[in-house]
């Protein structure tokens, strides 16, 4: 999600945090602020990664991130046990009120952050017995309805209706439990393992090469796909997950990743012109922490291509740079999968629009998308390529055409689905006209 404009409406208590870590961090970026601009002049090819026009917005270096403590939550003499022990995880405390209902905390990792609160966790009941729930957020509003699941792989919403209050800061429920374990979570779970064994299966393809970008903050694998086949001069760069809740984003990249790497004469013909350069996984930490938007670093991973001061971003800059320059190669086209409340294609706008690798692919693409799914009007906000957001480091240092493709967070799998594989689809046909 790109939306910044939200931070202006942070109630009190996010004002407090602010006020906090401006005070710690204050010090820091005056000792910091002349070298980041030095060093985001400075790419590793030694060319310069920004023009003049280009403002280092947003401070990116290391802050200090609210741990959750992992813990049990154990009530009714044992009978009734809520649970964050697990990767994705986000529940900060329980309170019981009565006999049968509990106030659920959920907080942010840090602030200030964007309105996503996240949450996951598990409960477990030794009997029959209905409960009710309340998600509290500090002062936030509630986004993800809640999902539940028992095998962790198909996800239902909750039976009963979710009631939400006036000011949106809370979201109620009641739940049924059987003797059972059930996950609660605002979205499907998909952690940064699940990701590792997807990668594992996509690996075996005999005509794909696996590699590690590098590692995160916390010493997490960045894994990176590459596709064999074609000489490697063409490159098409496709990254997910630098926001940990943006959930629908992957399962759209997954759709999109599958249609490329399938069996079709398409695809076939595809994997000969063009390498297909894959970041499936750009915030383990974040992920398996439960984090509503930030790394372990406790900073927005995705407002860091200027600075390039956390780890995850540099593997990936690093790992393009090194490529493109060992294979004396360009990068065509660059996505970047996001989730947003609705559907949203960021895309670049150039002075030049003569100024990419491929010029007016990424208009040429969305009509043709516009025309293969029905009544899907795509809504498309472009801005210039100066801001320190993936699209704009991949216009403006790879000379790719690049987009921030947001899916919305309450698509139907089934319609997020078929829009990976029509992206897919259009651009292979596109670029190999
Ligand atoms: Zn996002």
């Amino acid at each position: 999600m790109i939306i910044q404009s939200e931070y202006k409406r942070l109630p009190l208590r996010q004002s407090f945090h602010i006020l906090r870590f401006s005070i710690l961090f204050a010090g820091a970026f005056f000792v910091y602020g002349c070298h980041m601009v030095k060093q985001a002049q400075l790419s590793t090819s030694g060319k310069s990664d920004i023009p003049a026009s280009v403002a280092v917005s947003t401070d990116t270096a290391t802050k200090g991130i609210d741990w959750q403590q992992r813990k049990d939550y154990v009530f009714s003499k044992g009978t009734l046990v809520f649970t964050n022990r697990f990767a994705t995880a986000r529940l900060n405390d329980v309170t019981q009120q009565n006999d049968s209902t509990y106030t659920l905390e959920i907080l942010p990792e840090n602030a200030r952050i964007n309105p996503s609160p996240w949450y996951a966790f598990k409960v477990w009941s030794a009997v029959k017995r209905n409960i009710y729930l309340t998600l509290q957020y500090a002062g936030y509003k509630h986004r993800y309805d809640p999902k539940f699941s028992s095998d962790y792989k198909t996800w239902r919403p909750v039976v009963s209706p979710v009631t939400v209050s006036a000011d949106e800061h809370q979201a109620s429920f009641k739940l049924e439990l059987a003797t059972d374990t059930i996950a609660i979570a605002g979205q499907e779970l998909i952690s940064s393992a699940d990701t590792y064994k997807w990668v594992d299966t996509i690996g075996r393809l005999p005509f794909v090469k696996r590699e590690v970008a590098g590692k995160s903050l916390k010493g997490n694998i960045i894994p990176v796909l590459s596709t064999k086949g074609s000489n490697g001069k063409k490159i098409i760069a496709v990254l997910s997950r630098l926001h940990p809740p943006e959930v629908t984003g992957y399962m759209a990249m997954q759709e999109f990743i599958r249609t490329t790497l399938g069996s079709t004469a398409l695809a076939k013909q595809f994997r000969g012109k063009y390498e297909l350069i894959i970041f499936p996984m750009l915030n383990p930490d974040g992920v398996d922490e439960g984090n509503w938007r930030h790394s372990a670093g406790g900073v927005d991973l995705n407002r860091d291509w200027t600075g390039f001061k956390q780890p995850e971003t540099k593997a990936v800059r690093d790992f393009m740079l090194k490529t493109t320059e060992k294979q004396d190669a360009k990068v065509y086209f660059a996505i970047d999968f996001h989730s947003t409340f609705y559907d949203v294609f960021y895309i670049n706008e150039l002075k030049d629009p003569t100024g990419s690798n491929s010029p007016g692919f990424t208009v040429h693409w969305l009509d043709a998308i516009k025309l293969a799914i029905k009544d899907f009007k795509p809504n498309i906000k472009p801005s210039g390529n100066g801001g320190d957001v993936s699209k704009s480091w991949f216009s403006r240092v790879m000379g790719a055409e690049a987009i921030t493709y947001e899916v919305g967070d309450n698509t139907s799998r089934e319609q997020l689905k078929l829009k990976g594989r029509v992206a897919a689809e259009e651009m292979m046909k596109l670029l190999l006209k």
